[in-house]
């Protein structure tokens, strides 16, 4: 973001080799990082009132003389500082650092004082205030009293070794006065104007010292435009170069699809039509396909990308198929098989849990061009699988691959036309971000002759009302799932307790039912046999981590119960949802709250969303809405591109303006090489896309 400040914080005045080596501690070592470091709060300490005035619970800022100072030894001992300014008294409290105080102020020092005002007895309080000493010429810039103040974070070190909140702010008050000349705005002042933002000097001055609440958030809209409009101009920039390479036009001709359709036990629903219409059109296309696919849970994605492959394969082209794990990859490539009997058309399997030898066959296949449709996981990746001419990508849930992993497997063949599919709906904004370089298409139609879907969420004490309800389903040759949260990245405790959970589960109130077990430290080949036998109605019900969370289709499934439910994100709850629901029969998803310092509002918000809607767009809406608040800056958000400074669920408009901005920019100079634009292809190039994907949230 500031290029021409990246040098050692180390050359400020101020900085020595102690002090850098502290603000290393919060990621800070160049001068820009400084910066760039914002406040995760602000408090508003404008309010100047006499100390008469001053009301309990208010941050307000008194100004006043030392009157007296002490240490109190009371049940906990205390330094405290009573400062007057003729309409009464304020006790400053203080329960460390006795010392230092001592010597930081004198009787009769002029004050200001700021914090959050409280009672103690009869008298008026602030438990360790901010202080500054107007007598000593402090007030030359009041950074820490009567204004708008920053508050940064700050680590343990730190604070013993006394840089706290105040002393960054201190920092980066000298840092502004010093360099914020140097700052170049990459930004040409006319499409700043046009979008109505700050120059950046001072955007960034500002969003450390605002005069206002409205400043600040103007100083932050700019910095997230300019973070929106870097990606938005490398994904333009990545597109633009694609429409330069020639596809090759794949005209579908013969009756495969046809067939297919045929033998269908279903209609088409109007959407899949749609969706395939444009699908065919962009094979047809001298310019590589880069389309995705969305569609809410079981709206019939597979389908779709079937159709498409056959399409390529019509066309003379091999189509591959890559799906985020073992288990979706296996169930793909069962639906395909079936599908295709008719046809005669046999679908290869590559996944990393192939032995040699058939590893080795499909390879040759490939190769040599007998295996026109292969289904796989990110196995199809390595460098040995090559393809005889594949002409059609396509890559399912991709939002749990990167970027650049769906660029790799384009690569095998020339001109591939790519399809990408996801259910995870994505608002508007998230999508051109995510998806500034993909045409989209929206499957916008359930088909038709699915049962009611009925949500609810309970507290864990009615778990065992859920459980029954559970077993009454199983009687009726219904099937269903129990899922519990993952715990870590590793796996091992996950086992641990879902493994405890499936014993007592077996034990108590599922006794005598057939029980699965499925986590991911289970061996490939038992995970696969687990889920065949519950495909095949062998087992009532699955005791999973999320393991299921993605692409499953088990029609008779008709109850998901989720545990700890306050712990997962929305559009994981939606995705684990969408496991049931999908036969005739009505279905149940019960959430089950356990807490344990009782339910956050957001968990409580989540919950509610769940119970109102189905409604994977508006889910989607809601999650970003309701991951914002609490976070001033948009900071690590899991399941979410991580931006630093743009929040996507309050800056959608910003999102739609840097697309629009990052547009008539390419359409001037596609590859930035005007000297006016130079800033900014430099910094659209430092984007980091391997980093960018949707996670899962949590
Ligand atoms: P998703 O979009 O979540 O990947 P799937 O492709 O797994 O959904 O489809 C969900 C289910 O709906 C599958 O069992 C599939 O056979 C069925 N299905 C797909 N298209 C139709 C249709 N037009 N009519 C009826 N059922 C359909
Ligand atoms: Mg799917």
């Amino acid at each position: 973001m500031l290029p021409e400040l990246e040098y050692p914080v180390r050359s400020l005045r101020g900085i020595g080799e102690a002090r850098e080596a502290l603000l290393q501690e919060v990621g800070i070592s160049t001068v820009a990082d400084l910066l760039l470091f914002l406040p995760y709060r602000y408090v508003d300490r404008t309010c100047q009132t006499g100390i008469a005035g001053l009301r309990v619970d208010q941050e307000a800022t008194a100004v006043g003389r030392v009157a007296s100072m002490g240490v109190i030894s009371g049940r906990r001992k205390r330094f405290v500082m009573a400062v007057e300014d003729g309409s009464g008294y304020l006790d400053c409290v203080w329960f460390t650092g006795y010392t230092y105080f001592w010597q930081a102020f004198s009787k009769g020092d002029l004050v200001a004082v700021g914090g959050r005002v409280a009672r103690f007895g009869q008298k008026l309080q602030m438990v360790h205030p901010e202080v500054e000493v107007l007598s000593r010429g402090e007030d030359e810039a009041r950074l820490h009293t009567g204004r708008i103040v920053p508050l940064y974070t700050t680590s343990a070190r730190m604070k013993a070794e006394r840089l706290s909140s105040r002393g960054l702010r201190r920092l980066i008050y000298g840092a502004l006065e010093a360099v914020s000349g140097d700052i170049v705005d990459p930004l040409p002042p006319s499409v700043r104007t046009r979008c109505g933002l700050l120059p950046l000097a001072s955007a960034i001055r500002t969003i450390h010292f605002p005069d206002s609440h409205e400043e600040a958030e103007a100083a932050c809209r700019r910095l997230a435009f300019d973070e929106l409009l870097f990606l938005q101009l490398r994904l333009g920039g990545l597109q633009r170069a694609r429409e330069g390479q020639p596809g090759r036009p794949l005209r579908a001709c013969g009756p495969l699809a046809e067939t297919l359709v045929t033998h269908l036990p279903f209609q088409l629903t109007g959407a899949q039509r749609r969706a395939l219409g444009e699908i065919r059109r962009d094979l047809s296309r001298p310019v590589a396909m880069h389309r995705l696919l969305q569609g809410d849970v079981g709206s019939g994605k597979t389908l779709v990308a079937l159709l498409a492959m056959l399409a390529a394969v019509e066309g003379g082209a091999q189509a591959a198929l890559m799906a985020p794990t073992e288990i979706l990859a296996e169930q793909h490539a069962g639906v395909l098989r079936e599908l295709l009997a008719p046809l005669d058309l046999p679908v290869y399997l590559l996944t990393g849990r192939l032995r040699q030898v058939e590893r080795r066959e499909v390879l040759k296949a490939l190769a040599c061009g007998d295996a026109r449709i292969v289904v796989g996981t990110h196995a199809l990746l390595r460098e040995d699988v090559v393809f005889e001419d594949l002409g059609m990508a396509v890559v399912d849930e991709q939002h749990r691959f990167g970027v650049l992993q769906r660029a790799a497997l384009r690569e095998k063949g020339e001109g591939v036309h790519l399809l990408v599919m996801t259910a995870t709906p994505i608002p508007r904004s998230l999508a051109l971000t995510l998806y500034g370089d993909l045409d989209v298409t929206v499957l916008d139609e359930l088909p038709p002759g699915r049962g009611p879907l009925v949500t609810g969420w309970r507290l864990a004490a009615d778990r065992h009302r859920a459980f029954s309800f559970l077993r009454e389903e199983v009687v009726k040759g219904r099937q269903a799932y129990i899922v519990y949260p993952l715990i870590e990245e590793s796996g091992e405790r996950d086992m641990k307790a879902v493994t405890r959970a499936f014993v007592d589960l077996q034990q108590g109130p599922l006794r005598g039912l057939r029980l699965g077990l499925l986590h991911g430290r289970l061996p490939a080949d038992e995970k696969a046999a687990v889920m065949s036998g519950f495909r095949a109605g062998q087992i009532d019900a699955l005791v999973s981590t999320t393991l299921i969370e993605v692409g499953m289709d088990v029609p008779d499934a008709t109850v998901m119960l989720v545990e700890h439910a306050e712990r997962f994100g929305l559009s994981q709850l939606h995705q684990l949802r969408g496991r049931v629901g999908r036969g005739a029969h009505a279905s149940y998803c019960v959430l089950i709250a356990d807490p344990a310092g009782g339910l956050t509002p957001e968990a409580h918000a989540r919950l509610d969303t769940m119970a109102r809607t189905r409604d994977g767009f508006e889910i989607a809406e809601m999650d970003l809405q309701i991951r914002g608040p609490g976070q001033i800056f948009g900071t690590r958000q899991a399941g979410f591109p991580e931006f630093r400074f743009a929040h996507l669920g309050r800056d959608g408009d910003l999102v739609v303006l840097a697309r629009r901005a990052a547009k008539g920019l390419l359409d001037a100079d596609p590859k930035l090489m005007h000297f006016e634009h130079r800033g900014l292809a430099r910094r659209a190039e430092a984007v980091d896309l391997g980093g960018m994907r949707i996670a899962e949230a949590g």
